[in-house]
């Protein structure tokens, strides 16, 4: 299937209109016409190599929203017509424990990314979703409520699915004490998601300017974080914390933040170690965890909960020749909430 997209041709490279094939309709495979892709912080990590060598040329691109335009001759989950998004992977084992139970997110050998790897044939290059078209196994995609904007819908793939997964693991109901670091893609779901779940819902940003939008969107409180001493007087507050920073930070500071037996979960990925204070880790019973994104069966279960609940991004949609400045815009934390390509103009 011929596609147009978005390339990266070397690391760090700007993004250049890129023609390539996709592989045509299999049994169990369903086409999509791309509406809108979502830019994640993740993009530009993997085509700046910040998290090692990558492969190129490389198509960005792991939120994905559009519509079914055909489906293989054994599909039975889609028919053409159907509102359809993609996610951060496109295949995986499906033997494994984590597989069987949905969890393919973490399968053990290892999830088939939707772009910087190779299909499981071990040699095709994935391309991502800055993209025209797609093609995908039934069992990798989900639906999404016709009741929602299809671009306030795209960044839900990897940013809503990556906080709505945690929120969930650790059991967030009314009553609890939420904070949220970082009020960029990932982070303004955060706060959505922790609000409607009933949480009292706090955001750490290091730019002031953004604290009227996070209590819009639901946070009670809001805390500048370029002095690191506003945090004092918040020592053993919340039961969890989800880091959704980008850059390096001091993340004891955070640490000494939870109540007992609370935990801060790590989802952004700077690609440096963290240095752990052991001492705030004990004082507490303090835990430090990791979450990555969520299985198919969560993703739907966040998109109807986003459907009940009228849950969207906040996203400024632009056309293929912003990428590069959106780029520039994201790393310097000026996104509101999410980039998200309007996939008509690739
Ligand atoms: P983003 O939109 O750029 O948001 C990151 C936020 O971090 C910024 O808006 C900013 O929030 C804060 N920040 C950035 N630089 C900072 C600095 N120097 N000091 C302090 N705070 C800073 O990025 P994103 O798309 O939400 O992704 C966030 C991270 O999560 C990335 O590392 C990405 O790769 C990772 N990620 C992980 C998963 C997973 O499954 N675990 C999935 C997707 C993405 P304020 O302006 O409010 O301070
Ligand atoms: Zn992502
Ligand atoms: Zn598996």
């Amino acid at each position: 299937m011929k596609s147009k997209g978005l390339a990266a041709l070397s690391p760090g490279a700007p993004l250049t209109p890129f023609d390539f094939n996709r592989r045509d309709l299999g049994a169990q495979d369903v086409a999509v016409e791309i509406a809108y892709a979502g830019i994640c912080h993740s993009d530009i990590h993997q085509v700046r190599e910040e998290w090692g060598s990558a492969i190129f040329p490389m198509v960005p691109g792991h939120e994905i929203a559009g519509r079914v335009n055909a489906i293989g001759s054994s599909v039975s989950k889609f028919a053409v017509g159907d509102l359809i998004g993609v996610g951060v992977f496109i295949d995986s084992c499906r033997t494994c424990a984590s597989c069987q139970s949905g969890l393919q997110q973490y399968c053990v050998e290892g999830m088939t990314g939707t772009y910087n790897t190779y299909e499981r044939d071990g040699t095709t290059i994935a391309f991502g979703g800055y993209s025209n078209n797609f093609v995908i196994n039934e069992d990798y995609a989900v639906h999404i409520p016709s009741t929602l904007s299809l671009e306030g819908v795209a960044p839900l793939l990897c940013a809503g699915i990556t906080l709505y997964s945690p929120l969930r693991k650790w059991g967030v109901k009314p009553g609890m004490k939420v904070a949220i670091m970082g009020l960029g893609g990932l982070g303004h779901m955060g706060v959505k998601f922790a609000n409607a779940m009933g949480a009292e819902v706090t955001v750490f940003s290091h730019s002031s300017e953004k604290k009227d939008d996070a209590i819009r969107m639901g946070a009670s409180h809001f805390v500048v974080t370029s002095d690191i001493a506003s945090l004092k007087p918040l020592q053993k507050s919340f039961d969890l914390i989800l880091n959704t920073v980008s850059a390096e930070l001091d993340i004891n500071a955070y640490l000494e933040l939870l109540k007992l037996d609370g935990t801060l979960v790590v989802i952004g990925l700077p690609g440096k170690p963290y240095a752990v204070n052991v001492g705030s880790l004990l004082n507490g019973r303090r835990r430090i965890a990791g979450s990555m994104i969520g299985g198919i069966p969560e993703m739907q279960e966040m998109l109807d909960f986003c459907g009940q609940n009228n849950i969207v991004s906040e996203v400024e949609v632009i056309d293929a020749a912003y990428v590069d400045t959106a780029y520039q815009r994201t790393v310097d934390s000026d996104v509101k909430y999410r980039f998200v390509i309007d996939a008509s103009t690739i």
